[in-house]
């Protein structure tokens, strides 16, 4: 019989404490305690990282893509090389129903009024939908990103009965660009136009030096992550009192 999430989670944190971002995707991917494991990526500025290390190990693990249908045509054209490039043979494109939009968001105009909504519609639902199959997913989440992932943990409770799994959670952007360069890694083509980060076009500027590598990102909002986080299976927004719990649970 399996042990609780949470001890499971405790037991990896504790196992792959040493292991370097690599290593623990390998050790990850076989190892039962973890399940059934899906990446998350959006294709951004450094996914190619983790999508290499998923691939050059086990390229049949599933890929989830959301696309928002509200993302630079840049992006879309780099997904596609960068899952060319990297032999992916389980690419999965997300996106919300067209009964969904239709009812919602008829207009394509929900992000001028209400983001969260229009993540919650756009990203956050059919991801969920799409993850129900799975036991844990990867993301590419980093300490250095800001204050709300400052303490995030290799592997994370996320829902009573899914894991998040942070491989490059203690990675720098040193760590990033060095492995970039050493396995000579397509880049996205925004961030040579001053975008490091980047999500869906009506919502991402470009970023000025100096700047922090997210100001771009809901320039001008509160909202700083894109998508909305899920405790005990419920959706809750970002800043609210249970998103800052889920932050801290490990
Ligand atoms: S980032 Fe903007 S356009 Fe994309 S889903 Fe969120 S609010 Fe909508």
């Amino acid at each position: 019989m399996r042990l609780e999430l949470s001890r499971r989670v405790a037991g990896l944190n504790h196992r792959y404490r040493s292991h370097d971002p690599a290593a623990l995707v390998a050790a990850t991917l076989n190892d039962p305690d973890t399940g059934r494991v899906a990446l998350v990526s959006s294709f951004g500025a450094e996914s190619v990282v983790l999508l290499h290390m998923v691939a050059t190990r086990a390229p049949e693990t599933p890929v989830l893509f959301v696309d928002t249908l509200m993302l630079f045509e840049e992006t879309l054209a780099y997904q596609r090389e960068v899952a060319e490039t990297l032999g992916l043979k389980d690419l999965r494109v997300i996106r919300a129903s067209e009964a969904d939009l239709a009812a919602q968001d008829p207009e394509n105009k929900l992000h001028k009024t209400d983001t969260d909504a229009c993540c919650a519609l756009r990203k956050t639902a059919p991801l969920e939908a799409a993850l129900a199959e799975f036991d844990g997913w990867m993301t590419g989440r980093k300490r250095y990103q800001g204050q709300t992932r400052a303490d995030i943990d290799h592997f994370e409770v996320e829902t009573p009965t899914r894991m998040k799994i942070n491989p490059l959670a203690h990675w720098g952007r040193t760590e990033i660009a060095d492995y970039m360069d050493r396995y000579d890694l397509p880049r996205h083509p925004l961030v040579a136009r001053g975008y490091p980060s980047i999500g869906c076009a009506p919502c991402t500027s470009p970023v000025a030096a100096g700047e922090d590598p997210r100001a771009g990102r809901w320039r001008g909002q509160e909202k700083t992550e894109c998508g909305i986080h899920f405790v005990n299976g419920r959706i809750v927004r970002p800043g609210s009192l249970e998103a800052e719990k889920s932050e801290k649970v490990a």
